[in-house]
Formats: structure tokens, C-alpha cells, sequence
């Protein structure tokens, strides 16, 4: 195949990874999915099972791996509060020593890497909207920590990896994502009220639904990531990919019953400490940098993430 390159994607078989990996192999790259199916299932990549360019691995990165590979993508991460809070320890690992382990591989074999960073390295932020120059409000104690502090270790390691050993980097902070593929019992804020609205039970609002996140659609993101990637060495970031879009919890909430029609009723639960304020990318440097702004409303990707969980609740 024509320019064919050997891309391996930790956590491949989760909600981002299945779509970056199904981008991948169309565009005719021979794709090496790992995954060690802590929230990722096959379900996720089982229409790419056939394809001559696509393969499995089933790893836990918290153990080295070799693999002969030209580009890496790292991915692996529960990103879920519920999921990364389930085992703190072992949370911290994923990040820490995958990101070892995946830079060392890189060194190794030469190979173009980028990590999968996110919002959460700003914290709890005191300045709004945030830029990547922004340094973050981090509680480096609480329950959030372990994917918060571990994600911020993988980006240090991610730079001392690029000045020690000339490791040829790219790091992408992304913020909220949602859309077809998370999986129904993931926990975060979209396919909780999205299910819960489908299955006409109470709409889960933490605290009084005032804190604020900005929603991008998968499609968007996944061409923001491989832009950064396929992009110039010259530009390794940090850049933050998001939607600008931003909205209260309860907007979310009052978005989702109009559009399912649901008969549920908003509940009003405590706030989980340390539950972020505020949260919207300034997304100025990915715009100049990568030519990159997201297109998908939040309107048309709930109404598409929505049909998705109709029909798989409906498999179930
Ligand atoms: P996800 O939970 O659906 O996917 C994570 C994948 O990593 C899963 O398939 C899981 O099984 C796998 N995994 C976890 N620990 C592993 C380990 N030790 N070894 C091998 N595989 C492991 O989450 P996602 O939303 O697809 O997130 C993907 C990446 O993007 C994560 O690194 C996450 O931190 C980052 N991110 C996502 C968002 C978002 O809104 N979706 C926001 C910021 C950052
Ligand atoms: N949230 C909520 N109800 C839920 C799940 C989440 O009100 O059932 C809130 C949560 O407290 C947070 C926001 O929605 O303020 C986004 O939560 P999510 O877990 O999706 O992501 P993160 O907090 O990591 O941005």
C-alpha cells in the first residue's frame, strides 16, 4: 500500500481510540490497536476485525511491550471519574509508566509519539478561558489527583523524553468529548443523562448544575489529533482541542430532555469535591498552528450520540 506506516494506538478499543483507529486504517495505515479492556471493549473495533491492516493486542501498559512501530498514539487512560477513581493507584501507573514505557519504546525504535494530555492538568482553573500558557489550580491530594497529577507527570516526561533524548513529540490537551462509543455505564456527565433520558429515569445533576464544560463532538477531535500529529515537527504543543461551546450542567441537562422527549425528571445530587467551576479551551493556537476549529453544533453531535444509545440499549 502506498506510503503504508505502522501506527500503534494505546487504548485503542475505548471511546476515542475505536474512532482514531477506524481513521487510521481508512486512511490505508497498518494499525496495531492495544488495549487491556479496562473501559475499552471490542464491541468498540469489531467492524475493523477483518480488515488485512488492523490488529489486537491485548496489554496492560503498566508492563513494557516492544513493538516495531513508526508512529504511537497514547491513549490508554481510564477518563471517566468513576473509572480512574475505581483504583487511584493503579490510575497513576497508566499514566506514569505507560508513558515510560511508550517513550522508551519510541526512543528506541525511532518513532513520532503523542500523548493523550487533557483539561484536567489546569485543574480546578482560576483564569477563564484557559490557554495553553495557563499553569492550573491542581489539588495534588484530593480524589481527582490520580488522573490529574499522572496526567501531568506524562506531559513532563513527554518534554524531558524530547530535550534528553531528542524523542520527536506532540502533546494535545483535550477537553470534554463525547458521541457514539462511550460506553453506557461510563459514568461521564453526556452518556449518563443521555441513557438515564432514554431509559426514563431521573436526570442526575451534581450540585446545582451551575458549573460549566465546553462539549466537542468525537469527529472533530479525532481530526484535531491526527493533525497535531501529521503536522510539523516544528510544533510539538501543548495545544488544547476543544469546543468553545460552553454550557452549564443543567443546560446539558434541559438540552437532553427536549431532545429525547424523554419523561424524566432532574435530580439534584451532591457535587463530588474538587468538581471543576468552569472549563472552556481557547483554542486560538490549535487554530493557527493546525488550521483546526471544530464544526459539529452540540445540538447535531447529542442528536447522533443520542440515536447511538437508543440503538445499543435497545441490542441490550
Ligand atoms: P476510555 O476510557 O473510553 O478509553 C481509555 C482506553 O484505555 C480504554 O480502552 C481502556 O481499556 C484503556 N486502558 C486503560 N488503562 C490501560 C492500561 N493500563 N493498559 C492498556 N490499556 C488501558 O476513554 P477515552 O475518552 O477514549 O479517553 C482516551 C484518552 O483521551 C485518555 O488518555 C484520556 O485521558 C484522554 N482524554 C479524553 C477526554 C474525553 O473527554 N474523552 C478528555 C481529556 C482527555
Ligand atoms: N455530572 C453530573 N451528573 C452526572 C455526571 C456528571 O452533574 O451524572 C457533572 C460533574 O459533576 C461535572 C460535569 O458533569 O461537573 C462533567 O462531568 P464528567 O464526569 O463528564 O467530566 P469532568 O468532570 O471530568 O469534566
Amino acid at each position: 500500500m502506498h506510503n503504508q506506516k505502522r501506527i500503534l494506538v494505546t487504548g485503542g478499543a475505548g471511546f476515542l481510540g475505536s474512532h482514531l483507529c477506524e481513521r487510521l486504517v481508512e486512511n490505508g495505515n497498518n494499525v496495531l490497536c492495544l488495549d487491556n479492556f479496562f473501559t475499552g471493549t471490542k464491541r468498540n473495533i469489531s467492524h475493523l476485525f477483518g480488515k488485512p491492516n488492523f490488529e489486537l493486542i491485548r496489554h496492560d501498559l503498566v508492563q513494557p511491550v516492544l513493538i516495531e512501530t513508526d508512529a504511537i498514539y497514547n491513549l490508554a487512560c481510564p477518563a471517566s471519574p468513576i473509572h480512574y477513581q475505581y483504583n487511584p493507584v493503579k490510575t497513576v501507573k497508566t499514566s506514569v509508566m505507560g508513558a515510560i514505557h511508550m517513550l522508551g519504546l519510541a526512543k528506541r525504535v525511532k518513532a513520532k509519539i503523542l500523548q493523550a494530555s487533557t483539561s484536567e492538568i489546569y485543574g480546578n482553573p482560576t483564569v477563564h478561558p484557559q490557554s495553553e500558557t495557563y499553569q492550573g489550580n491542581v489539588n495534588t491530594i484530593g480524589p481527582r489527583s490520580c488522573y490529574d497529577e499522572g496526567k501531568r507527570c506524562a506531559e513532563t516526561l513527554f518534554f524531558d523524553y524530547h530535550r534528553q533524548n531528542q524523542v520527536n513529540i506532540r502533546v494535545v490537551r483535550i477537553f470534554n468529548t463525547y458521541g457514539p462509543r462511550m460506553h453506557p455505564n461510563d459514568g461521564r456527565v453526556v452518556s449518563n443523562f443521555i441513557v438515564q433520558a432514554l431509559t426514563n429515569k431521573d436526570i442526575t445533576v451534581f450540585g446545582d448544575g451551575s458549573q460549566t464544560r465546553s462539549f466537542c463532538y468525537v469527529n472533530d477531535m479525532i481530526e484535531g489529533i491526527v493533525r497535531m500529529m501529521e503536522g510539523s515537527d516544528a510544533f510539538i504543543g501543548p495545544v488544547n482541542l476543544g469546543n468553545p461551546e460552553e454550557v452549564s450542567v443543567l443546560e446539558l441537562a434541559e438540552k437532553i430532555i427536549d431532545l429525547t422527549g424523554t419523561q424524566s425528571k432532574i435530580v439534584f445530587q451532591p457535587l463530588p469535591q474538587d468538581d471543576p467551576v468552569q472549563r472552556q479551551p481557547d483554542i486560538q493556537l490549535a487554530k493557527e498552528k493546525l488550521n483546526w476549529k471544530p464544526f459539529i453544533q452540540l445540538e447535531s453531535g447529542l442528536k447522533n450520540t443520542i440515536d447511538y444509545f437508543d440503538q445499543i440499549l435497545t441490542q441490550c
